[in-house]
């Protein structure tokens, strides 16, 4: 069974991407499928460095200068795939009632003394790119670390050309920040 694109772009907005991927793929395993898919993306952007997973609506792990790194569709960088991105985006919280009424209105607020807002936004383009609510000093949540070469070897049946270790490098990162 092919699929149609536009099917895949309707999929596509305002949805998590990996973990729309994820069941695309199960469902049926057709390559072709998430091929389209990164063509569509792929095209929606204004650079050329190959996509290898979309993450979000605006971000994108890619290939780039032999490293997998995440990049937002304005071409803003965020570095290695396997740290957090948060922590490279610029973070607005909510921590008290008068800013959090302004997302709750009209809606049970939580209590101000145990809960934070979090906007991620994109430091190239503006864009929100996530919003988490959160206990407070919780750190930012990192929504998934796919593990691509497993992903494109057993998945796809094609592996990628290179390899990288399947590791989390976020907490690594932030130790060297305050080492
Ligand atoms: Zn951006």
């Amino acid at each position: 069974m092919s699929f149609d694109k536009a099917e895949i772009e309707m999929l596509m907005d305002g949805v998590l991407a990996w973990p729309a991927v994820q069941d695309m793929m199960r469902e049926a395993k057709d390559e072709d499928r998430f091929d389209k898919y990164v063509e569509i993306v792929q095209e929606r952007v204004p650079w050329d460095d190959r996509i290898l997973l979309p993450l979000t609506p605006a971000l994108s792990i890619v290939a780039r200068d032999g490293r997998r790194i995440v990049k937002c569709r304005c071409g803003h960088e965020f570095g290695d795939y396997r740290v957090n991105w948060k922590l490279s985006s610029l973070i607005y919280v909510r921590d008290d009632e008068e800013s959090l009424s302004e997302v709750y209105q009209g809606r049970e607020m939580p209590d101000p003394s145990w809960t934070q807002v979090r906007e991620y936004v994109c430091p190239g383009c503006g864009t929100q790119l996530e919003v988490e609510a959160v206990p407070r000093g919780c750190p930012p949540d990192f929504d998934f670390l796919p593990d691509l070469d497993t992903f494109y070897e057993d998945w796809l049946g094609r592996p990628l050309p290179d390899k990288a270790e399947y590791t989390d490098l976020t907490l690594a990162t932030i130790s060297e920040w305050t080492g």
